[in-house]
């Protein structure tokens, strides 16, 4: 450690990655600083993952409500009030805010709540014009929602503005065909909204196994969310009435109340000076590390979705653990990105793990796949006509269990689980000879023949 700079480290953006990482090195103790020009928390506490996931709670309640019918319940006509659901999730927001503030006070990292600029290899500017300097800068500052470069482009909103809303909309268009526009669609569609998810090309979640990503299209298309492929964006009209009219390439025009755009997410590399210090940028502005975290310039380390390597939450903060006990707590580790679980928080959802059957195809000699099509038992007395679809790829040569993909009722939940075999490389003899847990959808897991 170096007293010939003001902080051993120096962190730009206060959410998963760079709050893990300010934190554990503060305990290895190393004199950190960390900025933050929004809220602290980042996109997934803030505007992401946590208030997503408190909607889809919020949104599911139609389908239970409804439901219970068949269970006995009398559900007199229920009303869904949006500012409650939306000033609760709010208020949810601010108490975790406190919370993440609070675990830096306590590890004595200093916090300045505003926007940072790399303006040398150990030199950041603050917005206040302050310059403070560090041995080692970790450049952890995320990625936005993209905005396509269309006519009438700025009378969309991205997801930032999703947990804003002052009402439901009664039309929305949703841009993009990935897990969240998906998952804003499945929303929207709870809350009565009517939806058309629009898509430039011919699928969604394309890095989805194929039969669990048509069963989510089956089952929305019958909830009545509508799709449009194949339709490139070509002018957003703003009406009179505070209406859009979108008009697509090859297809009519759609009317709408609300254009949400969900078409990816670019890094937040804009205006940070990074090319001026030398920092190499790749594909999509992403900052180029090596696997230890390391950019094109020694002192400057990057981590999570500034990266573009894979832009999820827990993948962050792994990253930001490893910078921490690599440079600082005197255990180097790497992190391991093969199979690594991912959800669509869809109605249905999705979880999925490992290689898809694509990918097997490519990748093994010979795979071999299970299937269980299965109607889950609540809804069928329920009476609600959606089939659940769990899939296992199996490596022939080795008998290894290579992926699992699952769509229906929390499969988030179960998948989670399941990963930990996947991870452990067991094989489809052992899933075999575990007993089934019966009456569960997970049994499935176990049963396929
Ligand atoms: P962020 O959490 O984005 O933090 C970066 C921080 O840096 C921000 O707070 C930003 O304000 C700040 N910053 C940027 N530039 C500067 C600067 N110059 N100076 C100071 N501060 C700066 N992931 C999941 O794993 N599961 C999910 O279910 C999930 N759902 C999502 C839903 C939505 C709608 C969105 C948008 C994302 C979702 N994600 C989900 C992705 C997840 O939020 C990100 O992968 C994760 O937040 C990345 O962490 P990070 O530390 O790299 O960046």
């Amino acid at each position: 450690m170096t007293k010939a700079y003001d902080y051993d480290l120096f962190v730009i953006g206060a959410g998963s990655g760079g709050v893990r990482a300010a934190r554990v090195s503060a305990a290895h103790g190393a004199r950190v600083a960390i900025a933050e020009e929004y809220r602290m928390g980042g996109t997934c506490v803030i505007r992401g993952c946590v208030p997503k996931k408190l909607l889809v709670y919020g949104a599911h309640f139609a389908e239970d409500l409804q439901d219970a019918r068949r269970f006995g319940w009398r559900v007199k006509s229920c009303r869904f009030d949006w500012p409650t659901l939306r000033d609760n999730v709010l208020a949810e927001v601010e108490r975790l805010e406190g919370i993440y503030t609070d675990i830096l006070d306590r590890n004595e990292v200093e916090i300045f709540q505003q926007r940072a600029v790399i303006t040398g290899p150990n030199e950041i500017t603050l917005a206040d014009g302050s310059k403070l300097t560090a041995a080692t800068i970790l450049v952890a500052t995320g990625a936005r929602p993209a905005v396509p470069d269309v006519p009438g482009a700025e009378h969309g909103v991205t997801s930032n503005e999703m947990f804003h809303l002052d009402a439901v909309p009664k039309r929305a268009v949703i841009a993009g065909g990935g897990y969240i526009a998906n998952e804003f669609a499945g929303i929207l569609h709870e809350f009565a909204c009517e939806v058309t998810i629009v898509n430039r090309g011919d699928r969604i979640l394309r890095h989805y196994d194929e039969q669990i990503r048509d069963r989510l299209l089956q089952i929305s298309l019958t909830k009545g969310i509508n799709f449009k492929f194949n339709a490139p964006f070509e002018k957003i009209v703003k009406r009179k009435d505070g209406s859009l009219r979108i008009h697509l390439a090859g297809s009519s025009p759609i009317d709408a109340d609300l254009l949400l755009w969900a078409v990816g997410r670019s890094p937040n590399t804009e205006g940070l000076g990074l090319e001026k210090v030398g920092v190499k940028l790749g594909k999509n502005r992403a900052i180029l590390v090596d696997d230890d975290n390391q950019s094109s310039v020694p002192s400057i380390y990057a981590i999570g979705d500034v990266t573009d390597r894979v832009q999820l939450t827990p993948v962050a903060i792994r990253e930001g653990q490893a910078f921490a006990d690599t440079m600082y707590g005197n255990k180097p580790t790497r992190v391991d990105y093969t199979n690594i679980p991912s959800a669509v928080f869809s109605h249905p959802p999705i979880a999925s793990v490992g290689l898809s059957e694509g990918q097997a195809r490519d990748k093994l000699g010979t795979y071999k796949t299970y299937v269980s099509d299965f109607r889950p038992m609540k809804n069928v007395l329920a009476g609600r006509n959606e089939r659940s679809l769990y899939k296992l790829i199996v490596d022939e040569e080795t008998e290894k269990v290579v992926g699992i993909h699952m769509i229906g009722p929390d499969a988030p939940e179960i998948l989670q689980v399941a990963a930990i075999a996947v991870k452990a490389g067991l094989t489809k003899s052992q899933f075999d000879e575990t007993v089934a847990l019966h009456p569960t959808m997970s049994e499935e897991l176990v049963l396929m023949r």
